[in-house]
């Protein structure tokens, strides 16, 4: 007989955004004639830049032709990639291009580097939280049952909070996997050198991993905020990076990431050392067969020159948004944090209304759809998100509507 994963059935239901679509339908069919402002979306607005349309193209015409075309490619990817990566992205960091492995997202990535441990490993995470890290960590049984909080038994919450400027701080109890995201998504907060130093010492200390999400490292302004974890020393021996075009480049529907996994992080176990690069080399070229020739080529292209400059461009366009937004925000007396080192809003809801009721308000008062802080996690009642990816229009439509009350 077969018998189901049991541990499918601990995911809290992530009805986050289909309670969203339903509230917003619903509004939808009394006020037929809205004109909807939605800033709750974490999808890019913009075209592809234009070195990588240019690229994708070119790609797909060789693969039209005898000789030029392409089968199976390296399933850890193609070394034009992977050194394009390491000289422009790592510059100075001592990141060989064979530390790098191409994937197609960060998110299957990151739901998929927990395979390499123990099911007994003890994991952190953010709260509030991108939901992924949590997930994929139930799915595989290393969560225990599903609290009335909402909250997962045998999970350690690493609160972001006002207090501590949504900073997730090095826990006084032994943790083996760690999971941060800096930039933050939802907070939109990035991580300074300060505490990304004392999160390398604690592993250290504790022969800890950590793994750091960097979606959003191109956002990051802040020059006491490192783009790379692999600035901070000794971080090569302890840390996992993930990073992905999607956001800075607008590959969300083309779907490429990267994997940094340094040859010096090493995991003790069994009376031995193992090599992490070596296992996810392993686990790579069983499950995965790379990603298209043609977007590796499009992927290629943003490192040239020109490329850099479009994607400059793209993201300084996303952040000139977001600090417009949060500005007039502020100017309406809201308390607004992130933006600055992302394209997220984390706005505080008015005193004593809860993230849901302020939803429900932006919607019906001002057609405005965010969404609602608490979806991210228990320590993200009392906030929302606004997405600065949403058209420029609807950024300045929006505060236009809030201003006039
Ligand atoms: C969008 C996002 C991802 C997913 O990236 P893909 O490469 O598109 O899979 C991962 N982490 C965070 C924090 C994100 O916001």
């Amino acid at each position: 007989m077969a018998k189901l994963n049991h541990h499918f059935s601990k995911l809290s239901g992530n009805y986050l955004f289909p309670e969203i679509e339903k509230r917003v339908a619903d509004y939808r069919q009394k006020t037929p004639h809205c004109k909807l402002m939605d800033l709750g979306i974490g999808d890019i607005t913009q075209p592809l830049p234009a070195s990588a349309v240019a690229a994708l193209a070119g790609a797909a015409l060789e693969m039209g032709k005898q000789g030029a075309f392409r089968g199976y490619g390296p399933s850890e990817g193609y070394s034009f990639l992977r050194e394009a990566i390491a000289s422009v992205e790592y510059a100075g960091l001592e990141i060989d291009p064979s530390e790098i492995f191409i994937s197609d997202g960060a998110q299957s990535d990151i739901a998929n580097f927990q395979e390499l441990f123990d099911i007994d490993n003890r994991i952190a995470i953010p709260d509030p939280t991108y939901p992924v890290y949590l997930d994929s960590n139930v799915i595989a049984g290393r969560t225990r049952a599903l609290l009335k909080t909402g909250r997962h038994g045998g999970v350690t919450y690493l609160p972001c909070t006002e207090e501590n400027e949504f900073k997730p701080q090095v826990p006084t109890i032994p943790i083996d996997l760690i999971y941060l995201c800096s930039p933050n998504n939802p907070t939109g907060t990035a991580m300074d050198r300060k505490l990304l130093k004392q999160w390398v010492d604690y592993a250290k200390e504790n022969n800890a991993i950590l793994l750091l999400d960097g979606a959003y490292s191109a956002f990051i302004t802040d020059p006491d905020a490192p783009q790379s974890i692999f600035e901070i020393e000794g971080a090569r021996e302890v840390a996992v990076e993930f990073r992905t075009f999607s956001k800075s480049a607008g590959f969300t529907g083309l779907r490429c990431s990267y994997t940094v996994v340094p040859k010096g992080l090493k995991i003790y176990d069994f009376g031995s050392i193992h090599s992490l690069h070596a296992l996810w080399n392993r686990r790579h070229a069983t499950k995965f067969n790379g990603v298209a020739y043609p977007i590796q080529r499009a992927a290629a292209a943003l490192f040239t020159p020109q490329g850099q400059k479009e994607v400059k461009a793209l993201v300084s366009s996303y952040l000139e948004r977001a600090r417009l937004f949060r500005q007039g925000l502020a100017n309406l007396g809201y308390t607004v944090y992130g933006g600055q080192d992302s394209p997220y809003l984390w706005c505080k809801t008015p005193p004593k209304v809860s993230s849901w009721n302020f939803f429900d308000y932006l919607l019906q008062s001002h057609q405005i759809v965010s969404i609602p802080g608490s979806g991210f996690g228990h320590a993200g009642e009392g906030f929302i998100r606004f997405s600065a990816f949403a058209d420029s229009s609807a950024l300045g439509e929006a505060l236009q509507r809030l201003k006039s009350g």
